[in-house]
């Protein structure tokens, strides 16, 4: 139900008239741009795996597609995520707010990955860029008991006038979810609302007893950084090779 070619060119050059002028007004309207000239949309482990996760949606098989090309247009604006809710602006016929809540992960399930992962994590670095072994990340993964939302944990509102359906803006937006997390993957984590650094609490002893192993080649600054704490809080102070 679309318009004639003019009329969507009137539309766009009008609601792009109103963000330059809500700009000037000094509102916030950062565009998300998706790397351009790639056949994806994401680039990185966790965009992937969420634009993966987003195909395997059946229900929203013929409606999910419609968004993509919004979004590599710049359409979605101001895309922000939190625990459970994910909003943003969609510049359509209209400028529209998009709305998408996700339900938090059920601690039960978490505490399953985090059980499952146990020892296999000693960085959230790793974590962060999908270096772990396939193990891991396939728990992160796995359709049914993974980090991302299932159809049924999700529910949407957008201002326009097709929200009964899932609309082109709310698929823009889901799509948008997956190249944010091509830039800030850590953001999953906050969507589902569980604290990442979970993961690393079992591992720590492991890895610390690895590390003695290893004579303390690691750097004292890389400790800090690994377990968040300050290297002196350690029982076993680490020596540096030399004083050995
Ligand atoms: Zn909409």
């Amino acid at each position: 139900m679309w318009w004639s070619y003019e009329e969507a060119a009137e539309a766009k050059e009008r609601v792009q008239r109103e963000i330059e002028k809500r700009v000037k007004r000094g509102e916030r309207f950062e565009a998300l741009m998706p790397v351009a000239g790639k056949k994806h949309l994401c680039t990185t482990f966790w965009g992937k795996a969420w634009c993966n996760h987003l195909e395997s949606y059946q229900e929203f098989e013929s409606r999910l597609p419609r968004g993509r090309s919004y979004l590599r247009q710049g359409s979605v604006y101001n895309l922000n995520i939190e625990p459970g809710k994910i909003t943003a602006m969609v510049a359509g016929a209209e400028l529209y707010h998009t709305q998408i809540f996700i339900h938090s992960l059920k601690v039960s399930k978490w505490q399953d990955i985090v059980e499952k992962c146990e020892g296999q994590v000693d960085s959230m670095l790793d974590v962060l860029a999908g270096k772990l072994g396939n193990g891991v990340m396939s728990v992160f993964c796995d359709l049914e008991n993974g980090l991302f939302p299932k159809t049924k944990e999700i529910r949407f509102d957008c201002s326009c006038p097709d929200h009964a359906d899932m609309c082109k803006h709310v698929s823009a937006v889901l799509h948008g979810v997956g190249v944010l997390l091509d830039a800030s993957p850590e953001l999953i984590f906050t969507l589902r609302d569980v604290n990442g650094a979970d993961l690393l609490s079992k591992a720590k002893d492991a890895a610390v007893s690895e590390l003695s192993a290893m004579g303390g080649e690691l750097a004292e600054a890389d400790l800090s950084a690994i377990f968040g704490i300050e290297i002196g809080e350690m029982d076993q102070p680490v020596k540096k090779s030399s004083e050995q």
